[in-house]
């Protein structure tokens, strides 16, 4: 393949396929669905490009979930991610192919991956956008991104260099359903797979995935800064429990080591969906509360009446976060005792 850069025009939008962990991070699904909308505005296709040994089922998943086409690198040396070949093979492929957009997810490997990319490209790159439109007039790919430590959203775009690349934070968008009979191209572009002598790969190991699935829970305790202990924070899984929910908390929890990292939300953590969240002695920065934009309703407490969480909360209560807990736990507990003797008809 020639990878001189040639200059027939640039079009399609492009995804990068990332399905490690397939059935637990979506971000490629939900990129795909978002590719739909820019593709059909700009008159073009959504193409996800998928690299690896022995991936095509995943290329079949992905037509089913709205791709028109799927380009395949498929070889045993892709089996294990190395960072410097796969950004050499998606350089020729760009260049090659010059697509309008190419999106990733913000997952880790996105991150370490698309930099690297964006940089042989000489393009440039939004980093965890919580928005992507095309501009009605220009045709350009409004890129929206929290900047200044997230004081404020910045509508970032790329005039002159192509691809427009940006990542997004897996749960900003939402998937296509499973369609089953979905039409779509396969194809496999003939490409050079240079060896990387510089990095080998030792030894890996699965990273252990948090048990409670915080993604999929239909109700969502979060615990900020204002729980004031890792005691109290502790409160939160019993009421948690009590509500069929999981536990989420802010930054500034898991640096405190009252929780582990995998139940962070936010820009640099997950984003939830639940029908109910509960924030709990959270300010409301936008790094944390991209992650809970998705929450059908949002509960907060803040002892602080002027907190920014209220403004985004459908419910606000001012109080202090144990005392609101403690009513809250001896409320459910009696609820919970009420059903028991009702189910037994004996008061236990
Ligand atoms: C690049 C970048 C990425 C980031 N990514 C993330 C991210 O992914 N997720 C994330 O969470 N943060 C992230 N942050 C940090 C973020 O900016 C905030 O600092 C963080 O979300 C604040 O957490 P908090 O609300 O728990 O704490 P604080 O902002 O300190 O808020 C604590 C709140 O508790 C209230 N309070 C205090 N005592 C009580 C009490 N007794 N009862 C009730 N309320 C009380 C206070 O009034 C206050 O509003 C990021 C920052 C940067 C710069």
């Amino acid at each position: 393949m020639k990878t001189k850069e040639t200059h027939k025009p640039c079009q399609g939008v492009w995804v990068f396929g990332d399905y490690r962990n397939y059935f637990q991070n979506r971000v490629t699904l939900q990129l795909i669905a978002k590719g739909r909308q820019l593709a059909t505005k700009l008159k073009t296709e959504v193409m996800v490009l998928l690299l690896g040994d022995h991936v095509h089922q995943y290329a079949m998943e992905y037509v089913a979930h709205g791709a028109d086409v799927v380009m395949v690198v498929d070889h045993p040396r892709l089996k294990d991610y190395h960072v410097e070949i796969y950004t050499r093979i998606v350089d020729q492929l760009v260049k090659h192919f010059r697509p309008e957009i190419f999106l990733a997810g913000a997952t880790a490997f996105g991150r370490e991956f698309f930099p690297r990319l964006a940089k042989r490209l000489s393009t440039g790159l939004s980093a965890d956008c919580v928005s992507l439109e095309i501009d009605e007039q220009t045709g350009l790919l409004i890129q929206t991104t929290p900047a200044f430590g997230g004081e404020l959203l910045a509508d970032v775009v790329t005039p002159e260099h192509r691809p427009q690349m940006a990542t997004v934070h897996p749960g900003i968008f939402s998937e296509i359903p499973h369609q089953h009979g979905a039409m779509g191209r396969i194809v496999y572009p003939e490409v050079a797979i240079v060896p990387d002598e510089r990095v080998e790969l030792i030894h890996s190991r699965p990273e252990q995935v948090h048990k409670g699935r915080l993604e999929e829970a239909p109700v969502v305790l979060v615990g900020g800064r204002g729980l004031g202990s890792g005691e109290k924070f502790q409160m939160l899984f019993e009421v948690a429990e009590l509500l069929g929910g999981d536990v989420g908390a802010t930054r500034p929890v898991i640096k405190a080591g009252w929780a582990e990292n995998t139940r962070l939300l936010g820009q640099t953590g997950k984003s939830v969906k639940p029908k109910l969240l509960i924030s709990i002695g959270t300010s409301g920065a936008l790094q944390y509360t991209t992650g809970i934009q998705g929450a059908e309703n949002i509960v907060a407490i803040n002892r602080d009446p002027h907190a920014p969480i209220f403004k985004m909360a459908d419910l606000g209560l001012v109080g202090d976060a144990k005392a609101i807990l403690t009513l809250l736990l001896e409320k459910l507990r009696k609820r919970l005792q009420g059903k028991k003797e009702k189910r037994s008809g004996v008061p236990a």
